[in-house]
């Protein structure tokens, strides 16, 4: 049985942070479709080429070019993992209906939960804006340059864990925020529709919160059987 866990929610809500710690914690999987469009436009491939405008504008890439990488992704991997967390993926109704029939076609059972991170907008503009992220391709680590931030690095600019300068998303600006929060906002409720369609069970989680926090609520709802929706 591989459990599936699809981390929802718009940018800045918490979805990296809390994959982050279940790596650490309980060593799960992550599949996160930012992470492979970044990948695919660093190795300056085709479909990178295609997409980074894109991606420099907070348009959506097209549910085809997302699907397709999802699927190689799952289809290259020689075990399944136990624990698997889609980390932005569906963020369309084309894509949740495309993640299901490939999770039908390649797992024998699964079980599914939609976890929903809920955040108001004025914290994700500042959680967005003040946002780095280790420049070492190995690392990664995200730290908050917000005043007072459990996230705060210790030395300015620089990485905890490598010693590596941080950096900002391309993509962390004010214009193209508004752009990925109303490409988030315009799906929502077609992605919880198509899910709660499927009895698929959906937890909520207050993405306002702490890190450990979060991280807490999310052990409690995990080890509850059914989700509140
Ligand atoms: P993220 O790292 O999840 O915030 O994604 C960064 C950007 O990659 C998004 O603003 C989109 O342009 C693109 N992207 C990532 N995942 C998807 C997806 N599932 N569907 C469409 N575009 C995506």
């Amino acid at each position: 049985m591989t459990n599936i866990y699809l981390f929802f929610g718009p940018p800045g809500s918490g979805k990296g942070t809390l994959t982050t710690l279940c790596i650490q914690e309980f060593n799960w999987y992550q599949l996160s479709t930012g992470n492979l469009c970044r990948e695919h436009i660093q190795r300056g491939s085709q479909i990178g080429k295609k997409i980074e405008s894109l991606i420099k504008q907070g348009e959506l890439v097209p549910d085809e070019i997302i699907a397709d990488m999802v699927k190689q992704t799952l289809l290259s991997m020689k075990e399944m993992p136990k624990n698997i967390i889609f980390d932005g993926y569906p963020r369309t109704a084309k894509q949740a209906e495309l993640l299901y029939a490939l999770l039908q076609e390649s797992l024998k059972e699964f079980n599914l939960s939609l976890i929903k991170l809920n955040i108001d907008q004025e914290l994700l503009l500042e959680r967005i804006l003040t946002r780095v992220f280790c420049s070492n391709k190995a690392c990664q680590r995200v730290y908050s340059l917000m005043a007072g931030s459990a996230m705060h690095p210790k030395k300015d600019m620089i990485c905890d864990d490598c010693n590596s300068p941080l950096k900002k998303r391309s993509d962390d600006t004010p214009e193209t925020l508004n752009h990925r929060l109303d490409a988030y906002y315009k799906h929502e409720q077609e992605i919880v529709d198509f899910y709660i369609d499927k009895g698929v069970d959906i937890g909520m989680l207050n993405g306002a919160q702490t890190v450990q926090g979060l991280f807490e609520e999310f052990k409690n709802l995990t080890q509850q059987k059914a989700y509140v929706c």
